[in-house]
Parts: structure tokens; sequence; C-alpha cells
């Protein structure tokens, strides 16, 4: 009996394994088609540019308009991305949309620059660059208006090809970010070894709990002086608080980002945004 209860364990865990596979492959299978069927969506967060107080650009982040499940956000689908190639045609789609939303808004007067996030995976295909520049040449959007933004340490692997690929972008005038610097994904490694522009400070750094404001305040001066002495600007990351943006501005971080200054919208609602707060619009395009 013992046997036959453990045979019968045996069959349901191979068929939950089974759905579960299956499950997987049906939610790929539908993903591959959802870039096709333009489901993927970019959510845009307004950066500040701290100086000037003024909003200087805009991250895109990308969402699935699951025709089922609703909104769904990067972390529910980006893993399942990576296990099936899927990752460079989605980034493909969001440097063709966010390219042409950026000349929209350009052509409607607003100056912003707009940032998106690489995977690295993207480095190794070889094809990075040859996609970015396909972006801005079918946009038509100045190379000065777009950052790629990368994380992880998987560059490491390469980083000598790595870091060709970013002075190739930075010389056709493309800016390059380390996001997440701090959070233990980069490490000191990368900023040195790569030709950077911006350093992304960390959530982790810049929302510090209650208490804990010189240690967070010495780690923030830390990374900015860092990235100073390497001819880096920062950007703080995850700003929560009127407190957590004035202590980013006194430390001498250059731009600002987070839920203080807005959440991530849909590219429709920013102008409005911009217009129900006049002092932080966008300088116009010169010329
Ligand atoms: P990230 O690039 O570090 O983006 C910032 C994330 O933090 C976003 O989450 C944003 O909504 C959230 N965030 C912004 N301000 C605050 C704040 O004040 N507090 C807190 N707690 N969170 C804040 P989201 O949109 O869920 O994106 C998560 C991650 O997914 C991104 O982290 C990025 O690594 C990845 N991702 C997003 N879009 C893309 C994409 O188009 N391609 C690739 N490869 N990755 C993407
Ligand atoms: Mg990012
Ligand atoms: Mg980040
Ligand atoms: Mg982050």
């Amino acid at each position: 009996a013992a046997k036959a209860a453990g045979r019968n364990r045996v069959r349901l865990f191979t068929a939950d394994l089974r759905t579960a596979a299956q499950r997987r492959a049906t939610f790929a299978a539908e993903l591959r088609e959802a870039i096709a069927a333009d489901e993927l969506v970019l959510h845009y967060q307004p950066v500040m540019h701290l100086p000037t107080r003024r909003c200087s650009g805009v991250e895109a982040l990308v969402r699935w308009q699951h025709p089922s499940r609703g909104l769904l956000p990067p972390a529910a689908f980006l893993p399942v991305a990576a296990q099936h190639d899927l990752l460079t045609p989605i980034a493909c789609w969001v440097l063709g949309s966010a390219t042409r939303q950026a000349v929209a808004w350009r052509e409607a007067g607003m100056h912003l620059v707009t940032a998106v996030n690489i995977s690295a995976s993207h480095f190794s295909t070889g094809t990075l660059v040859r996609d970015v520049q396909g972006a801005l040449a079918a946009s038509g959007l100045p190379p000065e208006q777009l950052v790629l933004e990368l994380t992880e340490t998987s560059l490491a692997e390469d980083v000598d090809r790595a870091a060709a690929q970013f002075a190739e972008l930075r010389r056709s005038g493309v800016e390059v970010s380390i996001d997440d610097f701090g959070s233990g994904l980069s490490s000191l490694g990368q900023l040195v070894s790569l030709p950077t522009g911006i350093l992304k400070i960390d959530n982790s750094l810049v929302s510090f709990p209650e208490g804990r404001r010189s240690e967070a305040a010495a780690a923030i001066a830390a990374v900015v002086a860092l990235g100073r002495a390497c001819g880096v600007r920062s950007l703080a990351e995850g700003v929560e608080t009127a407190e957590q943006l004035e202590l980013a501005a006194e430390l001498g971080c250059t731009f600002a980002q987070g839920f203080h200054i807005a959440h991530p919208m849909p590219a429709g609602e920013l102008a409005g945004w911009l217009a129900a707060r006049p002092g932080l619009f966008p300088l116009p395009v010169a010329g």
C-alpha cells in the first residue's frame, strides 16, 4: 500500500511538473505574440535635474497589457523572456516605441532625455549597437536624447566586449548609465572598466530607514565623490520623501527619481502632469 501511495505521489508530482512547464511554455508563446501584437506598453517615470529642479527626462519602464491577466509588471514576465531568448526582441520593441515617443514629445516642445533599460544579454548577442542605431535612424531622435541603463554582473564575463560597445555608443552620442549602483548587482569594477556617464544610486541607499540618515548620507556621498572623480554624474533612485530629495540635492546628486516626484505613468499622462507643475516644465529644445 505504501509503495502504491509512493507511486501515486510520483505520478502526481510529474503531472504537476508537466503542467507547470506547459504553463510556462504557453506564457512564453503568448509573450512572443504580445510583442508582435503591440500588447507591451511603456510607462514613463519623470527624472528631476536637481540643480534646476526641472524635469529633464524620463525612464521608460515596460509593462505587458495581458488580455486576461491585466497590466503585468516587468518582474512578472522578464524572467520568462530571459529563458526564451525574448529579451532582445522586447528591447527592440522598447527602443522603437520609446524613441518614437521621445520624438513626439520633442515635436510638442518638450525636451526630455529618455532612458531605456537594456539587459546584459543584449551585449552578448552583439546586435545592441546596431539595434540602438536602427531605432535612432527610424525615429529621427538625436542620440543625445537617449540613455541606456544597464545592471547585472554578467557583463563581467566579457567586460572588454561590453566596454567596446559602451564606448561605441557614447561616441555616437548616446549616454550609458549603470543602474542600481550599490545594490550588490553592480560593482566598483564596472565603474572602473566601463566608460559610463551616469551612476544610478540604488533605492536601498537612497530610501534609508528611520534613524539611519547619517549612514545613508555617508554612503551616497561616497558614491557621488567616486562618480565625480571618474567624471560620472549621479542619479538618486527611489526618492520617496521630501527629506530624501533634499538629501540627494545636498550631497551633490545631479538627478533624482522616485515616487515622491512621480510614479511611472502612461505616455499620454505626462504632458498633463507637467502642465499641472509649471516650475517643473522641461526646458524647450534649443533653436
Ligand atoms: P529599474 O530600472 O531600477 O527601475 C526602477 C523601478 O523602481 C521601477 O519598477 C519603478 O517603478 C520603481 N520605482 C520608481 N520609483 C520608486 C520609488 O520611489 N520607490 C520604489 N519602491 N520603487 C520605485 P518596475 O517598473 O517594476 O521595473 C522593475 C525593473 O524591471 C527595472 O528596475 C528594470 O530593471 C526592469 N525593467 C523595466 N523595464 C525594462 C525594459 O524595458 N527592459 C529591461 N531589460 N528591463 C526592464
Ligand atoms: Mg532602470
Ligand atoms: Mg534602477
Ligand atoms: Mg532599482
